[in-house]
């Protein structure tokens, strides 16, 4: 790969973060060995060392978010996990009769894509709305129930707009139900508290978002749950017969690294988003997402400037990497689903653009990228008054 142009602002955190250079070390000291062995070849000793390697790594993934390590099922990312939660506990619930399924408008298209897939073949799927500030609340899901709902499925953070969704007060209302719960924490690790002790039943994870390497993830399945789930893949029977495959042992290692090292960034982040506000406030420009610092991480600013559409935006800022819609749509850029949700306006999701901070972000960049932003809308309102 040529190398990136440093003078390239990153501020694309949200869609994946760079690796720490702890994690890297780590992943150096797997793959430079000569020979990685199978994980699953413990009978000898490069086998037997690639097995020790991925299980430490596995109690760090599941330390961070205060699960035993035997509920933690690696996979490719949390796409794959959401996949395999939604899809493999279709059969269950369908034993059960239990076929209503209820969804949130801003979930990830890997949330979202499954659940549709479960809708073709007889499930029935409510997909709420959101409130304005991109929350869905307790009593929004609880009016939703049906004496057949089987599985409620809600992010814990908004990847577009950085909501922190009241995750501990849905599964207390949820409680004593017969109902499962579903969390896509890929945004909250690292950003927000997040634990399994809140009472989730299923949570994906994903390492490329918290200084990890891509092509690594994780679904956590509660113990008590896993004979309910069903593989999606079928294999050498490998995690426990529910994700078939030989692990990549070196992606472990940097997975669980990066979640050893999940720092609490939070203040720098703050100082970071308080920096870029002051600077570019007299824009007057419109922000998304929760505006109390409890209910939206730091790191996220979706911001749009009236009257600027994203695609201007894009062309004038060559040396700002920011996010349009959710990066995983293919092909780029993609007009926010999720902005569209909390304002009910196409010209919003048209106007919108997410800046995310990371832990390498510096103070630097951040004065650098507002002025960078300044200049543009300034001349693009200039052009248009010109026209
Ligand atoms: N869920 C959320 C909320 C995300 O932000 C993302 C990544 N954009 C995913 C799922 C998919 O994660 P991965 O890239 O690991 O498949």
């Amino acid at each position: 790969m040529a190398p990136l142009a440093k003078s390239v602002i990153y501020l694309d955190n949200a869609a994946t973060t760079a690796l720490d250079r702890r994690v890297l070390d780590a992943m150096y000291g797997v793959m430079s060995q000569g020979q990685t062995g199978n994980a699953h070849a413990r009978h000898h000793i490069y086998g037997a060392s690639a097995h020790n390697s991925v299980e430490a790594a596995r109690r760090q993934v599941a330390e961070s978010i205060g699960a035993e390590p035997g509920e933690i099922v690696f996979t490719s990312g949390a796409t794959e996990a959401n996949n395999l939660a939604i899809k493999g506990i279709a059969q269950h619930l369908r034993a059960l009769g239990k076929t209503h399924i209820i969804t949130s408008q801003v979930e990830h298209a890997s949330v979202l894509e499954p659940l549709k897939e479960l809708a073709k073949t007889g499930f029935e799927l409510t997909i709420l709305g959101v409130k304005p500030c991109g929350m869905i609340e307790a009593d929004m899901i609880e009016r939703a129930l049906r004496p057949e709902t089987g599985l409620v499925c809600v992010q814990a953070v908004n990847n577009e707009v950085g909501v922190i969704q009241p995750i501990e007060e849905i599964t207390e209302m949820l409680a004593g139900r017969d109902v499962l719960f579903h969390c896509d924490a890929a945004q909250a690790l690292g950003k927000s508290k997040f634990s399994v002790d809140f009472g989730i039943d299923f949570a994906s994870l994903s390492a490329h978002k918290v200084y990890g390497p891509q092509g690594i993830g994780a679904l956590y399945v509660r113990k008590e749950r896993r004979q309910l789930l069903s593989p999606i893949n079928s294999g050498g029977g490998q995690e426990s017969g529910l994700r078939s495959g030989t692990l990549p042992a070196a992606l472990c290692v940097g997975f669980g690294t990066a979640c050893s090292l999940i720092e609490n960034d939070t203040a720098h982040l703050r100082g970071l988003r308080w920096a870029f506000l002051s600077r570019i406030g007299w824009l007057k420009p419109i922000i998304y997402g929760h505006s109390h610092p409890q209910w939206n991480v730091p790191g996220i600013l979706n911001i749009r400037f009236p009257g600027v559409d994203t695609e201007t935006l894009i062309m004038a800022l060559p040396d700002l990497a920011f996010g349009v819609g959710a990066a995983c749509s293919s092909g780029g850029a993609k007009l926010s689903h999720v902005v569209r949700a909390t304002t009910g306006s196409d010209q919003a999701a048209r106007e919108s653009i997410r800046l995310s901070f990371g832990r390498f972000t510096t103070h630097q960049e951040i004065r650098r990228a507002a002025d960078l932003i300044i200049d543009a809308v300034e001349n693009i309102k200039e052009l248009q008054g010109a026209a």
